[in-house]
C-alpha cells in the first residue's frame, strides 16, 4: 500500500501552504475587526487567486477549472482550512452540479463562474426546511413556456456577493420533483429579505432572500424536473468531505498555536507545557487530528482515484464530516484552554477557530443527520464502507 504523496500532490500542497500564510492568514485580522474586508483586500485577494491558479479547484480544465481530483482539492482545503474568517470562501469554488448543466448553461453560469467573473450561492434550507429537505416548500409551477418560483431561502452562503443562485424547488409542490433551478440575482421578484448576524466571523454573508413569483425560462433547469435531490446530494458529498479538509486544517493550526503557547509561557517556574493537565491536552489533539486526517486522506484518495462507487462515498463523506468536525470542536475548545485569558480574545487564532468551527458541526447537515447517513448504510449495506480498507 503506498501511502506518500507524489511529488506532484506534495507540491500542490506546499502551494496552497503558501498561499494560506501569505495571502489568507495577513488578512485575518481585518477581517475580523470589520466582519468582512474592504473592496481593496478584497479585490487584491481576489487577483492572488487567479495569480496563483486557485481559481475553480474542483472543475474540469475545459469548464476554465484547474483539473484536480477530488484528493488534491482535498489537500488544497486542509491548508486553507488553517486561515479563520472562513478566507477560505474567497477562492471560488462553483457549486459542482454546475458541471451537469448544458452546453448553454455551462457558457452562461459555470464557466464565468470559473474565471471568477460570476459567482453562485446554494439555496435549499428554508425556515420550515432544514435537515428534513423533503418540507422544502418553495415551489416552481409551470407557466406557459416556462416557470414562477416562489418562496423564501434562509442562510444563503455568499449570497451577498452571488450573482446568481441554484435555488432548490418543488416542482407543483411535489417532493418526487425536486429540481435545481439558475435564478440570476437581478431576475425580478427576487428580494433580499434580510442579513442577519452569525457567531462567527466569516468574509461573506448568509442573508434570506425571498423569490417572489420569479419567473425563469425551461433553460434554467439544471438536469431534469424531479433530479433536484440527485443534484444537492451531490453537492452535500462535495462540501462535506471539504468540511472534513478544512476542519482538519484548522485543528492543525490551534494544535501548532497551543503547541507553541505551552512551551514558552511559564507559571509556577516552568513552562505550562510540564504540567500533564496541559501536555496531556496537547497530547489528545495531536492524537485526534492523526486519526481525523488518516481518513479523511483514505476517503479522498478512494474518491479520486479508489474507484468507489456514489453511494458508498456518500456513505464514507458522512463519517468524514462528522468525525472531523467533532474533532475540530474538542481541538479548539482545548487549544483555548491551554491559551488561558489570552485563548478568549479574538485576536487569537484559536478563539476565532473555536467560535467558527462550531457550525461544520451544524452546516450541510448536523453530526445527527450525518449519524443517520451512516447508520442507514450500516443497515443496508452493512459495516463495509466503514471497515473494509484497502478495498
Ligand atoms: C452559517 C450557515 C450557513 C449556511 N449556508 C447554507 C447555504 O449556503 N445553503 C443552504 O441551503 N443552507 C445553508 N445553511 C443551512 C444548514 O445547512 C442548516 O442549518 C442545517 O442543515 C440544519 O437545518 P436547520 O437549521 O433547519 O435545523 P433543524 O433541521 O431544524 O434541526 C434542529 C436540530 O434537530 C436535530 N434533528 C433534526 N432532525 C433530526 C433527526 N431526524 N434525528 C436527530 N436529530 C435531528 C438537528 O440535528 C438539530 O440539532 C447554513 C446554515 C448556517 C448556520
Amino acid at each position: 500500500m503506498e501511502l506518500r504523496l507524489s511529488a506532484a500532490d506534495a507540491e500542490l500542497q506546499a502551494k496552497a501552504r503558501r498561499f494560506t500564510d501569505e495571502v489568507l492568514v495577513p488578512l485575518e485580522l481585518e477581517c475580523e475587526e470589520h466582519d468582512g474586508l474592504t473592496a481593496a483586500s478584497a479585490a487584491a485577494a481576489k487577483q492572488a487567486v487567479l495569480d496563483h491558479d486557485f481559481h475553480a479547484i474542483n472543475h474540469a480544465a475545459e469548464d476554465g477549472g484547474q483539473g484536480f481530483d477530488t484528493f488534491q482539492v482535498m489537500l488544497i482545503e486542509e491548508q486553507w482550512g488553517r486561515a479563520t474568517g472562513a478566507l477560505w470562501d474567497i477562492p471560488w469554488r462553483p457549486s459542482i452540479p454546475l458541471a451537469a448543466g448544458t452546453e448553454e448553461q455551462k457558457e452562461r453560469f459555470l464557466r464565468p463562474a470559473c474565471r471568477g467573473e460570476r459567482r453562485d450561492a446554494y439555496a435549499i434550507t428554508e425556515e420550515g426546511a432544514g435537515s428534513d429537505v423533503s418540507m422544502v416548500a418553495t415551489i416552481a409551477k409551470r407557466d406557459g413556456t416556462g416557470w414562477v418560483i416562489e418562496g423564501e431561502k434562509w442562510h444563503v452562503t455568499s449570497g451577498d456577493v452571488a450573482d446568481f443562485f441554484l435555488v432548490h424547488a418543488h416542482v407543483d409542490g411535489d417532493p418526487a420533483k425536486a429540481t435545481v433551478f439558475l435564478v440570476d440575482k437581478d431576475t425580478p421578484g427576487v428580494r433580499l429579505v434580510r442579513t442577519p448576524n452569525y457567531t462567527h466571523t466569516f468574509v461573506f454573508e448568509h442573508p434570506i432572500f425571498a423569490f417572489d413569483g420569479v419567473r425563469v425560462g425551461d433553460d434554467r433547469v439544471l438536469g431534469d424536473v424531479g433530479q433536484g435531490f440527485e443534484l444537492t446530494k451531490d453537492w452535500f458529498v462535495e462540501e462535506r468531505l471539504m468540511i472534513g479538509a478544512r476542519t482538519v486544517g484548522a485543528s492543525q493550526r490551534c494544535l501548532d498555536e497551543a503547541l507553541a503557547f505551552a512551551t514558552e509561557r511559564e507559571q509556577f517556574g516552568s513552562p505550562i507545557a510540564d504540567f500533564q493537565a496541559v501536555g496531556f491536552m496537547l497530547a489528545d489533539m495531536a492524537a485526534e487530528i492523526m486519526a481525523a486526517k488518516s481518513m479523511l486522506y483514505r476517503v479522498c484518495w478512494d474518491a479520486a482515484r479508489g474507484g468507489i462507487d456514489r453511494k458508498r462515498l456518500h456513505a464514507e463523506a458522512s463519517a468524514v464530516k462528522l468525525l472531523c468536525s467533532e474533532t475540530a470542536g474538542r481541538v479548539a475548545d482545548r487549544g483555548v484552554q491551554i491559551l488561558g485569558g489570552r485563548g478568549y480574545m479574538r485576536e487569537q487564532a484559536v478563539e476565532r477557530h473555536w467560535r467558527e468551527l462550531r457550525v461544520d458541526r451544524i452546516w450541510e447537515g448536523t453530526s445527527e443527520i450525518q449519524r443517520l447517513v451512516i447508520l442507514n448504510e450500516l443497515r443496508k449495506r452493512g459495516p463495509g464502507a466503514y471497515v473494509d480498507w484497502p478495498i
